[in-house]
């Protein structure tokens, strides 16, 4: 074992949070070492928002094909090349792996690759070196978990979806969370059979929901075969493919098995606790508001945490760190009003609060809520409804939350997340004029609240 490197700064994990922190310490002048196990790029870019988009652009165009009839187009015979878009995807990551490589390297952050261990508070073993740490950030990122169940391992996870050899003809998807609505429509537009089972009543608990009923009406439409009430209790390999037994004796055989039932934080084998880091049941590492852990000088930011498992919100968590410890500028990241999407299809954007969390704070609410077929499918005829909404304080008017299903909801919810983080009202969206036709001028000319006594939205 050689004498230790000594750092200023030691980043566990390169993944987004890891490499914005390590690149914005170093550039604050820190000295600074990135340990990582795999690939540069982490969650995101190699196994997560990245590739899973590239699969969701190819399955929107089936869509898109047979909406173009009604536009006068004839699209001969389209045909969807699995093996083709796998290779396009995986050159793509691959040059994405280079740029945050060079990132680093032009940043003057030292690279190390190999698994990192704590051995005492302030020196991380990467296989035979050893690096001496004032400073150590986690930022390793987390990893799908499967329950355990007898045949699990016959079953994939969103790692092995993104990179099958062969497009499967059937395909069960367990899990009702983001990660199992957005290959259910992934899966579900390249052509595949799709059942969705959900061990409760309704998918994307936590989200809004008008926002629930909204998008399981919308993947019915679009062919996803919606399950609610079932949990897997086997799977077995058959003559005719994976057979999964559910706990109700119901079965269903599919190709492939995709479970997508959360995902863990990688904590196991680091000497995280072993070093005095207290980890919550769950296994994350607990922080506080300045992203300390229970060791004051080791830090801990994104999926690591457990807090809010977004790709901005660990690079905004690395940023702020970085700056606060060797910039000189003490500063927080809010995630009160974060907005997100989930890119099923259609896709569904959301910032801020949930009728539901509104009605449970006691305040007093307006809810504003529309749902209309968009203008490109009053040709097409396409039973397709786009559902956006409003939740409003009725005292000082403010927008506590808005919510969307729909195409492009992402892209519009964006700006949306601007006009609520600057504290916009009911009254800013009524001034605003909309563009039009646009489908997000609805957020714009939204004018009668729903009624109190009216149920969730019916479609
Ligand atoms: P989620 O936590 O979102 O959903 C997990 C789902 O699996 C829930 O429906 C849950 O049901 C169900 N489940 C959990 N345990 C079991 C079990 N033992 N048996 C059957 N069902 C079970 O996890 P995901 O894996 O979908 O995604 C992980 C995280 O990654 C997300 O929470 C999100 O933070 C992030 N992510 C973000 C994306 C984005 O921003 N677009 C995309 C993908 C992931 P129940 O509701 O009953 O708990």
């Amino acid at each position: 074992m050689r004498t230790p490197e000594s750092y200023d700064l030691v980043v566990l994990g390169a993944g987004s949070g890891g490499v914005r922190a390590a690149r914005i310490a170093a550039g604050h002048g820190a000295t600074v070492a990135i340990c990582e196990s795999d690939r540069v790029g982490g969650t995101c870019v190699l196994r997560g928002c990245i590739p899973k988009k590239f699969l969701v652009y190819a399955a929107h165009y089936r869509e898109s094909f047979a909406d173009a009839a009604a536009y006068g187009w004839t699209v001969d015979a389209a045909r969807h090349n699995w093996g083709a878009l796998i290779r396009a995807k995986d050159a793509e990551l691959d040059r994405l792996n280079g740029i945050y490589c060079r990132l680093l390297d032009d940043a003057g952050v030292v690279t190390v690759m190999g698994h990192a261990v704590l051995l005492d508070p302030h020196t991380v073993q990467v296989g035979g070196r050893l690096l001496r740490a004032d400073r150590i950030i986690v930022a390793v990122g987390g990893w799908p978990s499967v329950p355990p169940f007898p045949g699990n391992d016959l079953a994939i996870t969103s790692n092995e979806a993104l990179s099958l050899a062969e497009r499967p003809d059937r395909v069960l998807i367990i899990g009702g969370g983001y990660i199992a609505v957005e290959f259910a429509g992934i899966f579900n537009g390249v052509g595949s059979e799709v059942v969705l089972a959900y061990r409760r009543e309704q998918i994307l608990r936590g989200f809004d929901g008008d926002v629930r009923a909204a998008i399981t009406e919308e993947l019915r439409a679009h062919g996803v075969d919606v399950q609610v009430g079932l949990a897997p209790e086997r799977i077995r390999r058959t003559g005719d493919g994976l057979q999964t037994t559910m706990g109700d004796g119901s079965t269903f055989l599919g190709d492939q098995v995709l479970v997508a039932t959360g995902r863990a934080p990688n904590t196991a084998d680091l000497g995280l606790e072993e070093a005095g880091v207290e980890l919550a049941q769950d296994g994350s590492v607990i922080v506080d508001d300045q992203l300390a852990t229970s060791v004051p000088h080791i830090y801990a930011i994104g999926d690591v945490t457990n807090l809010l498992n977004l790709t901005p919100v660990a690079t905004a968590q690395g940023h702020a760190l970085a700056d606060t410890l060797f910039g000189g500028s003490a500063r927080s990241v809010d995630l009160s009003a974060v907005p997100s999407a989930v890119f099923s299809q259609p896709p569904i954007a959301t910032v801020g609060w949930t009728e539901e969390k509104a009605r449970a704070s006691g305040r007093p609410i307006d809810v504003y809520r529309t749902s209309f077929r968009a203008l490109l499918h009053t040709l097409t005829g396409r039973d397709s409804k786009v559902m956006m909404k409003l939740v409003v304080d009725r005292e000082d008017g403010r927008i506590l939350g808005a919510h969307m299903v729909g195409d492009d909801a992402p892209e519009i919810m964006q700006m949306v997340g601007v006009a609520i983080r600057a504290g916009a009202t009911k009254a800013d969206f009524d001034a605003t004029i909309g563009i039009h036709p646009t489908t997000a001028e609805e957020f714009v000319t939204l004018r009668t609240p729903v009624a109190e006594k009216e149920g969730a939205f019916a479609g």
